[in-house]
Formats: structure tokens, C-alpha cells, sequence
């Protein structure tokens, strides 16, 4: 079978390997569909991402078709579409007993520290795969896997129906995490310095959009909630700055939810926290989002595809990478297919 390999960084190629096959009983082989190319998988090929090893086969945002099953497979039959929780715990660690797999003291992730689903043929455990409606397309499936980040974020946030929600950042997950929240019927109010997106944000169901580069973002935030601030604030700019920021909108007693990667530290005093008695939580990955997530697009509750911007054939890797490099391209979400 074919495989994209990042054999170290910048390197990435196309590979032969040998087709993986099933060990136990309670494993699964999928033929692989499509696969989202993700900010993370990016961050790996540049070798920017502070978790990955090398080589690696990359992807972990994976949807495809069940092909061969053994006896001790309940939940799924052959011909399934299925998609792959990329989330691997231990089950045995303070936080995989607190029920936070997600945080797991041994975490592996398909597609960072283990291989991952850009190759045309996985095996995985049964307990990893979700079932999708044989009506979404693969490419629209692929959204699930950035939709469980997205529920995460409001689950870490707390939010209920009718907090006001303060999302920074209009981008993929910025829209993905308003959608959510609008789910949760919450009024939600979206930042960004690009107009598009703010244009986007309205269409998704944004109650309010501010453009920081032309608007007082502390004066609107103020003026929509009497002077208290917002009950939820989530930075999905993630900078430095963004973060220090979000201590300005907050509500007293509300909650800051963040989930950059960003390593430089920003300058937030005690006082902040201590005086309006915040809360500050980080937000990674999913903790059991799959199962609400898919229901949500096999109902079509959550409609995703206009968030597709672009679809590749696995075997035009370095043509998808060029593209999302090139900033003179508007991309949104980019999708390998691997059938043609
Ligand atoms: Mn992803």
C-alpha cells in the first residue's frame, strides 16, 4: 500500500509499506477515505510541533470504510464508513481515571506520536471508530474530527444556553467553536482582523462580530453586557497578546478557555485572577466528543462542507502543501481523497 511519510522535517514523500494487518480479535482494518490536512500535521512537517517523533505518517482527522473484522467486532460490520478517534490512553493514570483521557500522563495521538491515517489501509481497535451515515460525503466526514476540538472547547468552557460567549479569532476552529455554540444556544460574539471571515461568522449565526483592526473591542464587549464582561472568554488567536487580552473581557467568576501552543509566556498578574475569581482552562483534543459530534453530522444538525475549500488526491501531497503555504491563496479546509 501507499503511505505519506515526513521522513524528518520538510522531507515528506510518498512510500510503499507493507499493508498492516489485524493482531486481535477486537481490531478493525479500514480502507482509508479521505483525511483533513490539519494545522498540527503542518506543524510536523516543519518541524515545529513539540510532541511529534520521525519518521511518521501523518493525519489523524481519518474517515474510511470497514474492510476485514475477526469475531470479538460487535459495533461495527464490513462495508461501515466509519471514522477514527486519533485519541490513545492508557487508562490507568490520574487523569485517565478522572475520566480526561484526552490529558492521558501517556497520550498518544494517531498521526503525531504513532502513525497516523494518510496511507490507504489502518488497523485500529473497534472502540475507535465511530459509525457515519452513509449520506455524508468522506470529504464532509473528515470535519467531525476539528468539530470534536470545537465541543471540547465549550465543554471546557462551561457553556450553557444563553452565556454570552466571546470567541477571538474567526478562523476554522474560531467558526467550528460558534457553530457549537450556537448548538448550545449561547449568544456568541466573534473577533477577527479579516472582514471574510467576519462575513462567514454572521452566516454561521454570530450575534455580533467586531473587527479589531477598525472597532473597540473592550467598548462593544462593555456595551453587550451591561459593563460586566462576558461569561466566556475563548482565545482562538492564541499570540501572547491575545491571551493577556482576554483577562480585559472577562466577566468576574467567568472562564478563560485556551488552546494555543504558544511556548513565550504572556504577562498575566495574580490580582486578575484572584479578584474576579476566574477561571483559566486549557482545552485539548477531545475527552469522548465522537459520539455527540457524529450524531450531530449524521443528523446534519451541523452542516460543514462550505468549510471545505479544497480536495487533493493523497498522491498530490506536494501540490496541497503548496497551496496552503501560499498566502495568496484564501484556503479553508484542505482534504486528501484516496479513491478516485
Ligand atoms: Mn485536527
Amino acid at each position: 500500500m501507499k503511505a505519506i511519510q515526513v521522513v524528518s522535517p520538510l522531507n515528506i514523500k510518498i512510500c510503499e509499506m507493507e499493508k498492516p494487518e489485524i493482531k486481535n480479535d477486537q481490531e478493525v482494518l479500514v480502507k482509508v477515505k479521505a483525511a483533513g490536512i490539519c494545522g498540527s500535521d503542518m506543524h510536523i512537517y516543519h518541524g515545529t510541533s513539540p510532541v511529534a517523533t520521525y519518521p511518521r505518517i501523518i493525519g489523524h482527522e481519518v474517515v474510511g470504510v470497514v474492510e476485514e473484522i475477526r469475531e470479538g467486532v460487535s459495533k461495527v460490520k464490513l462495508g461501515d464508513h466509519v471514522i477514527i478517534d486519533p485519541v490513545i490512553n492508557c487508562g490507568q493514570c490520574y487523569a485517565c481515571k478522572s475520566g480526561r483521557q484526552n490529558v492521558c500522563n501517556s497520550l498518544k495521538v494517531r498521526g503525531v506520536h504513532e502513525d497516523g491515517g494518510y496511507r490507504e489501509y489502518m488497523v485500529v481497535p473497534e472502540s475507535s471508530l465511530h459509525i457515519l451515515s452513509k449520506d455524508l460525503s468522506w470529504e464532509e466526514a473528515v470535519m467531525i474530527e476539528p468539530f470534536t476540538i470545537a465541543a471540547q472547547v465549550c465543554s471546557r468552557g462551561n457553556i450553557k444556553k444563553e452565556d454570552t460567549v466571546f470567541i477571538m479569532g474567526a478562523g476554522p476552529v474560531g467558526q467550528s467553536i460558534l457553530q457549537v455554540a450556537k448548538k448550545i444556544k449561547a449568544k456568541c460574539i466573534i473577533s477577527d482582523l479579516i472582514e471574510s471571515r467576519l462575513e462567514k461568522a454572521k452566516v454561521l449565526g454570530a450575534d455580533r462580530t467586531i473587527n479589531v483592526g477598525t472597532e473597540n473591542v473592550k467598548d462593544i464587549i462593555m456595551k453587550e453586557t451591561n459593563n460586566e464582561g462576558v461569561p466566556v472568554v475563548i482565545d482562538a488567536v492564541c499570540t501572547t497578546k491575545s491571551f493577556e487580552d482576554a483577562f480585559n473581557y472577562v466577566a468576574s467568576a467567568g472562564r478563560i478557555v485556551v488552546l494555543g501552543l504558544n511556548k513565550k509566556p504572556s504577562q498575566i498578574a495574580q490580582m486578575h485572577i484572584m479578584v474576579k475569581e476566574l477561571d483559566v482552562r486549557g482545552s485539548r483534543l477531545h475527552n469522548n466528543k465522537f459520539p455527540q459530534v457524529t450524531a450531530w453530522f449524521n443528523n446534519r444538525e451541523i452542516v460543514a462542507k462550505d468549510m471545505i475549500s479544497h480536495v487533493f488526491h493523497f498522491t498530490d501531497i506536494h501540490k496541497a502543501i503548496e497551496l496552503i503555504e501560499d498566502k495568496n491563496i484564501e484556503n479553508q479546509k484542505v482534504i486528501l481523497k484516496f479513491y478516485e
